[in-house]
């Protein structure tokens, strides 16, 4: 342990983020890093547990706590109290191998399962993430590393989300030949074009792109594999494996009278034209979505409407609401509730707090959805009814829903319509060029913590195996994934 008294002595200390009215003028990313005296004073607050609950990565009432990649915590946090920097990072990529991106990205649930909540605030865990991982690029400890021998084997990965770009890092230090085939025209998946740039700018991105291309890994973007079964056989044929790690991109969609009218779009495809935009021409092109000057609605209270509060609003819009059908959860752990488990909790993100600083409150509208899209002569989309929810007992099942509210529909001005209302799992089409089964929740089938599809030799990853998740499980299923490729290419694995 660095510090014995240190939980004692220092309270816990976050990177300072840019006032909201100042951030919301560009796309940049807004937090101060903690300088290195306060990071030290940081891990000085971990206690080195134990059982160490931050790094337990357990699934407990169906949501995470502790860190799924089971960093070790309490040991870069020594290292980091000690000043042993190298070390400490070396820790770190042993159970990581994107501590640059889940530093930005990750909801931590290391922290919230963090011992020292019993009695106060968790360790700055994810601070010191970053901290330890970008001392590591400033200090030049990271150098492209490539493998000293090759195995002969090929594996393609499909898709280069955080799943696929983990798996195909894996394989290729394991001295596999791998290519990432991905069908944007810019590597990354939901990293590149789904999260926006002021979490995680995207140079940060290609930073670790190209240290894998030095290393080995084959990039072929603007590559769509599996748009015909011709082109998934070739695959199979051409390589020892085939790794399908081509996320949940199926968005859930919403069917009121009115869809049709011009101005709804999907949240992912939003925030995609603007990252788009922004890195091929820093918006000069005006191939954007625009929200300036509009009343924007979105439909979907969670992370992903976040990012498109935040964009909205960036953008100039004129106001936004973000409607949620579930009620507002409580401000505090409910009994029910208790640590080491996910506390569902009201979380004000930083697109709500910049609506709240710009609008002057909070975006979020709960127990609402939406009834009716309405349109103008020419078919743009001009207002929406909206209803209000009450949770009932649903007479057939027994389960509770939210049902509507009779009387309580109203109407909002709306030109822009974003829906963020979650995803419904694989593209069927990819699994069906491949073969590969499906199930129940239209995720690729496999055994209980396998990777292996019913079809030989391809294996699957991230989202389209798991369903809609996080980037730090992403990275967990792809380190899986590659694990069990290695077992089958070599018969045995050291990875
Ligand atoms: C807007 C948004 C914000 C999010 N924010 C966060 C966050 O802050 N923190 C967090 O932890 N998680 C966040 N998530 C979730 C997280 O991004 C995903 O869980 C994660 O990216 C999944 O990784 P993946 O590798 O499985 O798939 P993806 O990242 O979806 O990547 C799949 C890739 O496969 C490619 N592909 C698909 N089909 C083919 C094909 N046939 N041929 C070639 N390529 C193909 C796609 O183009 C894509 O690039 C967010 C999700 C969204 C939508
Ligand atoms: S990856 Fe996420 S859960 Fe794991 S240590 Fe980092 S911030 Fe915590
Ligand atoms: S639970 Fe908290 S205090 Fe304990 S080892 Fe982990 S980070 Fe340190």
């Amino acid at each position: 342990m660095g510090k014995p008294t240190g939980f004692m002595e220092y309270e816990r200390k976050d990177s300072t983020a840019v006032k909201p009215k100042e951030r919301m003028k560009n796309f940049n990313e807004f937090h101060i890093q903690l300088s290195e005296e306060e990071r030290c004073e940081q891990a000085a607050r971990c206690m080195e547990c134990g059982v160490p609950f931050c790094q337990s990565g357990m699934i407990i009432g169906g949501m995470t706590s502790g860190c799924p990649l089971n960093n070790l915590v309490p040991e870069w946090n020594d290292l980091l109290y000690t000043g042993n920097l190298e070390q400490a990072l070396n820790r770190l990529l042993k159970t990581n191998n994107f501590p640059e991106f889940t530093c930005r990205v990750c909801p931590a649930p290391c922290e919230a399962a963090c011992t020292c909540n019993l009695n106060g605030r968790p360790v700055a865990i994810k601070e010191n993430e970053m901290g330890i991982i970008e001392n590591g690029y400033a200090q030049g400890y990271i150098t492209a590393k490539p493998p000293k021998v090759r195995t002969g084997k090929r594996v393609a990965v499909v898709g280069s989300g955080p799943s696929g770009l983990a798996a195909a890092d894996q394989l290729n230090k394991r001295g596999h030949l791998v290519t990432v085939f991905e069908r944007s025209d810019r590597a990354g998946g939901l990293l590149m074009y789904g999260i926006p740039n002021m979490k995680l700018e995207k140079q940060v991105i290609d930073r670790k792109i190209n240290l894998m291309k030095e290393e080995g890994v084959v990039f072929e973007v603007g590559v769509e594999i599996g748009k015909d079964a011709k082109s998934a056989k070739k695959l199979t044929q051409d390589y020892d494996a085939v790794i399908l790690a081509c996320g949940a991109s199926n968005p859930r969609d919403i069917s009121a009278p009115g869809r049709d009218a011009k101005g709804i779009y999907f949240a992912v495809d939003y925030l995609k034209s603007v990252t788009k935009s922004l890195l091929d021409s820093n918006f000069e092109d005006k191939k954007y979505i625009d929200a300036k000057g509009k009343n924007v609605l979105i439909i979907g209270g969670g992370d992903t409407g976040n990012d498109c509060v935040g964009t909205a609003i960036r953008q100039g819009a004129k106001s936004v609401m973000q409607l949620e059908m579930m009620p507002k959860p409580p401000e505090h752990r409910a009994p029910e509730n208790p640590w080491p488990e996910w506390p569902k909790v009201l979380k004000t993100d930083y697109g709500q707090e910049e609506a709240i600083a710009v609008f002057g409150n909070d975006p979020r509208v709960y127990q609402t959805t939406v009834k009716e899209f309405i349109k103008d002569k020419n078919g743009n989309l001009c207002k929406v009814k909206v209803v209000k929810l009450e949770p009932k007992k649903d007479e057939k099942t027994g389960r509770m829903i939210m049902a509507e509210a009779a009387g309580s529909e109203y109407e909002v001005p709306a030109q822009l319509v974003l829906i963020a209302a979650g995803f419904l799992g694989a593209q069927k089409s990819v699994a069906d060029a491949f073969g590969v089964e499906l199930n129940e929740r239209t995720n690729v089938k496999t055994m209980p913590d396998h990777y292996a599809t019913n079809v030989p030799n391809v294996f699957t990853a991230g989202d389209m195996h798991r369903g809609q998740s996080l980037v730090v499980w992403a990275i967990h299923e792809g380190r899986q994934a590659a694990k069990q490729v290695d077992q089958a290419l070599m018969g045995y694995t050291n990875l």
